[in-house]
């Protein structure tokens, strides 16, 4: 509204920069008749009531004060550097007098009878000036003096919330600090302490009286007068505005260092960023361009980079305003400071230009209601105190222009000043950001919470916003999915450096080649082991040729497969191997699955051949196809030498099953490179062939690939866990038979392993564990208990075969929740977001991987294969597996896993998509609509629990379903 009145009234265009820094604005909104006055008289007239209420700003700080621990968050210190003959006693008494004009430099605030505070007004009083002799101090001295002092706490019931220290170095030079409780001053304050202090210590020191005149209002007055002022329509019409401004604003979560405490302290550092001076001039130009004022640019620049941050598109940032638009409150001290949000909708992918003209719309509405006291808005919009985090916004940004830093602004007559920067410690956000102009330079601090970052993170976000300052004053028509955050130095070390995983394996082979390699070598080392029952590689080798013959007899022939239904046995392992050399690919069939399960899955894969163990011949009869039970006697009629060899590295080696959410679950076909890349990655495990490892997971498990072939193609032993469900009891028994010194276990049955039988590990060399997060303390337990032995967090899908990153703990090794670590040898990954750019540091992205260990793809999916197997943008000709899994980088290049982009979930190992459950339940005739989640009621317990609607009074059974 000012902007067009002023328009019309004065018939030409004033720059929007100049119309909010002309400090005659105020005056020229009140004769537009959009500000009230402060009505002089009538406040005046009236009597002070007996007990003087706060302002609305005033209130909102007293409140904060009483919710801060350590009471000294809401300082404002200012530490000024005094060079030339300074006159203590004059400066004493200029300060006496300030106080004396000032009432407010006299105010306490009581609690009153009925628990609402008052402003008690001392009749007389001082701001006295302590003073210190520091003569033979050092600078450090010096600067643990003033720190310490600054933050000393205030009490606002007892007062005094004014303090002046002078520290007497030599006599040429002084320190003053002057520091006051926030509720009683603002920066605007501080240039009229400036401005006056100056004046009245020159007339003091000339004995001559000062030029100032008495002050026709007090701060009293304006809070008197702001209450009665604001009621009524204009309270309405403000907060109806900022209502449906702000409807529905979710808190921001801004991606943190470390875990956001239950109750945020103030504890805070600041980085500083001073832009160049090419940007800066670019930046004022864009500014003239655009009809927009430097504090818009950064605005709409620092919304985009938290949008980059957060992933979100609805960005709230709050924003002080001096609140003085009127000329009666400009010449007084007090705390004025209106906060007010600034929320950004950053949806539908627009340009740089088309945000900053979106950001000045919002910015002058914003102004326009700037009269409502933020605490009436949080009171109305966000009643429900979150010690956590503050209210409405999470993070602030503020210009200062060189009329409103008060750095500059001190001068007292006949001496030289310098202001002191103070460590601004000090964080009452999350993150703030500030800048100030002075001429040409633009500086920028960072201040945050210490609870929440590092340093680190706060000099890569500091660089990722000139980046994008630079971004938006030189290619402003670029749309924000197709911006670059990346620094060339960080684009090379996140996309090449952390990604140069290669090195040697036995790309050229295939597994069984590998076995029989080490039967050749050394026929009689031990390679299976269950039990009382002893293989050796020759014996191994030559069982599974004799079955391998047979096979290929059987019309088994390369990349076909081959169903195996067995018990944990050394008979199973021989099967898989024998189906290898034959040729094919296995698909195992967990014999304790349900019958309806495995007949799909080998009908989907069109298996015609079916081998079994003799206790599973009723069960692998029902399931039809050519039966082959894996201790038939006529096998042994075959030759024991390995036969010619068919398969090649990039043959078939199984086809394993996930989850689908459509109700069909996914076969994932799995290659002998592949297979190979896995077991022999130096960077997950280095194996000797003295190592042992055990067999404990269900073939129909991934990890079952990495437990067999690991020890069988490198010569170590294979000992193989007793049949049926592995619990932890059966887990100890086995460990405590076999002693294994290399071990995989589900996340789940690690910690269960911890809690319950964690000497039932002692003595495995390498506890590898992966499937879900793991708990960082359970691994602390167990380091502490087996200080010889390390865990393995391995991370890693199905679909790029078991593992792709990997992450070594031992004691000191890590911070935090545990990582996934990085990629494992022959394996590159990149977090991209969701237009496909490599995010940052510290931000979340989705995992892509790469690599030799990418699965060909879904069994018969093609579409489905090509929407999860994409082609990868850096690398010509190669594919990236899009995994659904959230990660980001820590500053070193390990990552850290945060979760899924859709709805999947882990039990106990199990890889479940709650969509396929209701896409089976959804069969059933009476089931109209159903919804599958995990519950975990008591921690550790996770249960799938289905929710329906039935179309039937007479609803379907649990059992039934
Ligand atoms: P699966 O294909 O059954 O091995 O399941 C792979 C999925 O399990 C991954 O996509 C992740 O969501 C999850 N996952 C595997 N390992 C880990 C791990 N170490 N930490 C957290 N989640 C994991
Ligand atoms: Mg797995």
């Amino acid at each position: 509204r000012v902007t067009s009145r002023l328009r019309t009234e004065l018939g030409h265009e004033l720059p929007v920069r100049a119309l909010f820094e002309t400090p005659t604005i105020a005056q020229l909104a009140t004769t537009l008749g959009t500000s009230a006055a402060v009505d002089t008289t009538a406040v005046r007239r009236a009597e002070r009531p007996a007990a003087v209420p706060l302002s609305y700003a005033q209130e909102r700080l007293w409140f904060l004060d009483r919710m801060d621990p350590d009471g000294n968050a809401y300082t404002v210190p200012v530490a000024l550097h005094l060079f030339g003959a300074l006159d203590p006693a004059a400066l004493e008494q200029a300060l006496h007098q300030l106080a004396a004009r000032h009432e407010i430099l006299r105010t306490r605030f009581a609690e009153g009878a009925d628990s609402a505070p008052a402003q008690v007004i001392e009749p007389t009083g001082s701001l006295p000036l302590v003073q210190v002799d520091a003569g033979d101090w050092d600078d450090v001295d010096l600067v643990a003096a003033l720190h310490q002092e600054a933050s000393r706490p205030f009490d606002l019931a007892h007062g005094p919330l004014a303090r002046a220290h002078l520290f007497r170095l030599d006599p040429q030079q002084h320190v003053l600090l002057l520091s006051m409780h926030h509720i009683v001053t603002d920066g605007w304050s501080y240039r009229i302490v400036a401005r006056e202090l100056d004046e009245l210590y020159a007339a003091l020191r000339e004995r001559q009286p000062s030029r100032l005149t008495e002050p026709a209002l007090q701060y009293a007055d304006y809070a008197i007068w702001e209450r009665s002022w604001l009621q009524g329509e204009l309270v309405e019409g403000q907060a109806a505005y900022w209502r449906e401004q702000l409807a529905g604003l979710e808190p921001l979560d801004l991606p943190t260092d470390r875990p956001r405490p239950a109750v945020r302290s103030s504890r805070g550092a600041t980085h500083t960023l001073n832009l160049p001076d090419t940007l800066t001039t670019a930046l004022h130009k864009l500014g003239q361009d655009h009809g927009v004022t430097t504090f818009m640019t950064l605005m709409a620049t620092y919304q985009i980079l938290l949008r980059t941050y957060t992933g979100h598109h609805d960005i709230a940032v709050g924003t002080p305003v001096a609140n003085r638009n009127r000329s009666e409150t400009e010449d007084l001290i007090g705390f004025f400071v209106n906060t007010l949000v600034l929320r950004a909708d950053l949806t539908g992918n627009p340009t740089l230009r088309e945000v900053l003209n979106r950001t000045r719309d919002t910015a002058l509405n914003a102004y326009a209601h700037q009269d409502l006291p933020f605490e009436r808005l949080v009171s109305e919009l966000a009643p429900q105190r979150d010690l956590s985090r503050t209210p409405l916004f999470q993070t602030m940004l503020t210009v200062h222009g060189s009329t409103t830093d008060i750095s500059h602004c001190w001068q007292l007559a006949g001496l030289d000043v310098q202001t002191l920067p103070l460590d601004d410690t000090v964080a009452k956000f999350d993150l703030t950001v500030s800048a100030t102009e002075a001429g040409p330079e633009l500086t920028i601090d960072f201040t945050y919470s210490t609870d929440l970052f590092d340093a680190s993170t706060i000099e890569r976000l500091a660089t990722h916003f000139q980046h994008l300052l630079t971004a938006v004053t030189t290619e402003p028509d670029t749309r924000l999915d197709d911006l670059d955050l990346l620094s060339p130095d960080e684009r090379r070390r996140i996309l090449h450096e952390w990604n140069d995983t290669t090195a040697p394996y036995p790309h050229d082979r295939t597994v069984h080649q590998l076995v029989e390699q080490q039967a050749r070598l050394r026929p009689e080392a031990i390679a299976l082991v269950q039990g009382e029952r002893r293989f050796s590689y020759r014996e191994l080798n030559e069982r599974a040729n004799q079955l391998a013959h047979r096979l290929r007899e059987s019309g088994v022939h390369p990349d076909t497969t081959v169903g195996i239904c067995a018990e944990r046995s050394p008979e199973l392992v021989i099967g898989l191997l024998a189906v290898l050399k034959a040729g094919a690919a296995y698909l195992p069939l967990d014999p304790t699955h349900p019958t309806e399960r495995l007949t799909h899955l080998l009908t989907s894969t069109d298996t015609a051949v079916v081998l079994h163990h003799p206790h599973q011949t009723g069960l692998a009869a029902s399931l039809g196809g050519t039966l082959l039970a894996l201790d038939d006697p006529t096998t042994a009629g075959h030759p024991t030498t390995d036969p010619d060899p068919v398969a090649h590295p990039g043959s078939l080696a199984f086809v394993l099953h996930t989850s689908g959410s459509t109700g069909t679950p996914k076969g994932v076909q799995i290659t002998h490179r592949n297979v190979l890349r896995l077991t022999h990655n130096t960077r997950i495990t280095d194996t000797t062939p003295d190592d042992v490892f055990l067999h404990l997971n269900s073939i129909a498990f991934d990890a079952s690939s990495y437990e067999i072939w690991t020890p069988l193609t490198t010569g170590a032993t294979l000992a193989i866990a007793a049949p049926g469900r592995t619990t932890t009891e059966t887990a100890t028994h086995d460990i405590h038979t076999h002693r294994p010194t290399v071990l995989l276990l589900t996340t789940a049955l690690f910690h269960t392993l911890v809690e319950e039988s964690s000497q039932a590990l002692a003595g495995v060399r390498h506890v590898l564990t992966g499937g879900e997060a793991l708990s960082a303390t359970h691994v602390r337990t167990f380091l502490e208990l087996h200080p010889g032995s390390a865990v393995v967090n391995v991370y890693g899908p199905t679909e790029s075969t078991t593992m792709a990153t990997c992450f070594t703990c031992r004691p000191g090794s890590w911070e935090g929740p545990v990582p996934i670590g990085r990629p494992i040898d022959n394996t590159r990954i990149h977090l991209l977001d969701p237009a496909g750019r490599p995010v940052p540091i510290g931000v979340t992205g989705e995992l892509y991987l790469g690599g030799d260990g990418l699965a060909r793809g879904y069994h018969h999916q093609p579409a489905l294969t090509a929407d999860r197997f994409v082609p990868d943008p850096f690398t010509p000709g190669a594919r990236l597996y899009r995994t659904g899994d959230l990660a980001r980088y820590r500053p070193d290049g390990t990552l850290d896993f945060l979760g899924r982009t859709d709805d999947q979930v882990k039990i106990r190992g199990h890889r479940i998509e709650p969509g396929e459950i209701d896409a089976r339940l959804l069969e059933h005739p009476a089931v109209t609509a159903s919804t599958t989640v995990v519950r975990e009621d008591t921690p550790g317990d996770k249960r799938l629990v289905a929710y329906l609607t039935t179309n039937s009074t007479n609803p379907p059974s649990t059992s039934e379903l």
